[in-house]
């Protein structure tokens, strides 16, 4: 087996895989519009009504139509899953790794018909779209190789007693409900979903109303790769039906859940209840907001931290928990900070993800962007706007990158994730108080800080209080294996996707000891 190494990217400056992935759009432009099942152990099951999944870059375009499953198909998908579970669990980890590693070939040999479909349905450039496709094919190979080791460590980290054999195998918990977002309907749907299967779960996975048919594909995928059918049900459906059944289901063992802070409460409280007949406790995995913070010092190199800044905040429309929303800039290099975010972010060109020119594509649909537009208001009060004011003329969910200046670090648009293109500045006195300034949300998602000054380095890696904390350079982008991903307090359980911990939250350590 090969050492683990993260996928490269597509050099898009070659005419020919240029040329490959225009070939792909076409190919999936003349699937458009297309119906998919729900998947429950085995069986394909159409229903009347459907979720309609829209361009985000051009609404009129229906990217697919897929079933949409009622409260009962939820509790028949979780009952299956269960009578699924004896023989999964009993499969040997490298059954069910070559499976996966059998999926992650089959993905990058598809790889341009996944950015075709995430450009389509998602509204991802690109190279948004290429750099999520290698992350979905990272997670694969990264959780495959790290299944194997969690075997190996369960052999090994026993302290040796003479006279006995000890040993910790871990083991599976059951059915896990997966309910991924939209933002990375590729990557974190696969990632998740995956590293449930790969320990010996099996699955239901409900994906996100607003990217269903990205992951009617990647289910299919996992199926032609020779995954069980019953180990993968897939039932789309409304989160507040559909998606409470499954995690009030007495026999759902586990939750693994990326979304929003709200949603994300909701789920664990109700998987926090007991329910008839239930014999375990649930457990949450949850991956939640953010309203991540760049931090710049008077002695940073301030070009370098004006394109991670742009970079950061204006990536994919800002529409990633790891977005920068904040910009803490020391009082000295505050207005050229400024004045620098502004000229690049002016250079932004916005406009239909599937075109190849555009930098920045729309947001994911009309509540998305009515709640932006909401919140630029809001900005209007709270600071002055200072780009983003030319309203654009496409048939999507197209918002101007903005920023808005001059915010005070308690205003709204300084704590609430808005999860779209906005921007909000404020100065500080002092390094100290832009790092308290930074800590000020409930959440602790990424955090990056731009010094040259060595020791403040070292104070940010004490005091900031963010899972992931990047110096000198964005605070997006983390690489699977690379920069385990995940935040502290209410930007979810702390836990790291990605990082060698991961798999650890979807097993239990049972031992045995035999006297020999
Ligand atoms: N892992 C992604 C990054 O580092 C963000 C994931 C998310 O937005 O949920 O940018």
């Amino acid at each position: 087996m090969m050492p683990y190494r993260p996928e490269p990217f597509t050099d898009f400056s070659s005419p020919a895989n240029s040329r490959e992935l225009a070939e792909a759009l076409i190919a999936a432009r003349a699937q458009l519009g297309l119906t998919y099942p729900i998947r429950i152990g085995g069986n394909a099951i159409d229903t009347e009504e459907g979720i309609v999944s829209l361009n985000p870059s051009n609404k009129s375009e229906t990217v697919g139509i897929v079933s949409k499953a009622n409260r009962d198909m939820a509790a028949a998908a979780v009952k299956s899953a269960a009578e699924a579970f004896k023989p999964w669990s009993r499969t040997t980890a490298e059954h069910r790794c070559e499976l996966v590693w059998k999926a992650a070939a089959s993905l990058r040999r598809r790889k341009h018909e996944f950015n075709a479909w995430l450009m389509l349905e998602a509204g991802k450039n690109r190279v948004e779209a290429d750099v999520e496709t290698a992350e979905a094919i990272d997670f694969l190979e990264y959780y495959a190789r790290q299944m194997l080791e969690l075997r190996e460590r369960g052999r090994k980290e026993l302290i040796p007693l003479p006279g006995e054999r000890n040993e910790l195998h871990y083991v599976p918990l059951g059915v896990g409900v997966i309910i991924p977002p939209w933002n990375f309907p590729l990557a974190i749907l696969a990632g998740m979903t995956v590293a449930a299967l790969v320990t010996g779960n099996t699955v239901v996975l409900k994906p996100s109303s607003q990217t269903p048919v990205i992951a009617a594909k990647f289910v299919s995928l996992l199926y032609d790769c020779g995954f069980p059918q019953e180990v993968v049900s897939f039932v789309p459906g409304s989160g507040s039906e559909i998606g409470d059944t499954l995690v009030a289901h007495p026999l759902t063992r586990f939750v693994s859940f990326t979304g929003s802070r709200e949603v994300g409460v909701h789920i664990q409280q109700l998987a926090s209840q007991v329910g008839e007949g239930q014999l375990w406790l649930k457990r949450f995995v949850g991956e939640l907001g953010g309203k991540d913070a760049i931090v710049v010092d008077k002695d940073a190199d301030l070009e370098a931290a004006a394109k991670g800044i742009v970079a950061s905040a204006f990536g994919f429309s800002g529409q990633k928990c790891s977005a920068c929303s904040r910009v803490i800039a020391h009082q000295d290099v505050y207005d050229e900070v400024l004045s620098r975010c502004i000229e690049l972010t002016d250079r932004l060109k916005v406009g239909d993800a599937s075109e190849f020119s555009s930098d920045m594509g729309p947001v994911i649909d009309a509540s998305s962007y009515q709640k932006i537009l909401n919140y630029i208001q809001i900005a209007h009060q709270e600071g002055r706007v200072v780009t983003g004011r030319k309203p654009i003329d496409l048939p999507g969910f197209f918002i101007e990158p903005t920023i808005v200046a001059d915010v005070a670090p308690g205003a709204r648009v300084m704590q609430e994730e808005i999860f779209g293109p906005v921007l909000a500045f404020t100065r500080c006195a002092t390094f100290e108080e832009g790092l308290e300034i930074a800590n000020n949300t409930e959440y602790g998602l990424t955090g990056s800080v731009y010094t040259r000054n060595r020791s403040l380095i070292e104070k940010a890696k004490a005091e900031f209080h963010v899972g992931n904390l990047y110096f000198n350079r964005k605070c997006t982008g983390a690489m699977v294996g690379v920069h385990p991903f995940g935040g502290f307090n209410m930007s979810g359980t702390d836990s790291k996707a990605g990082g060698p911990d991961y798999l650890l939250l979807f097993t239990q350590p049972k031992l045995c000891s035999e006297l020999l």
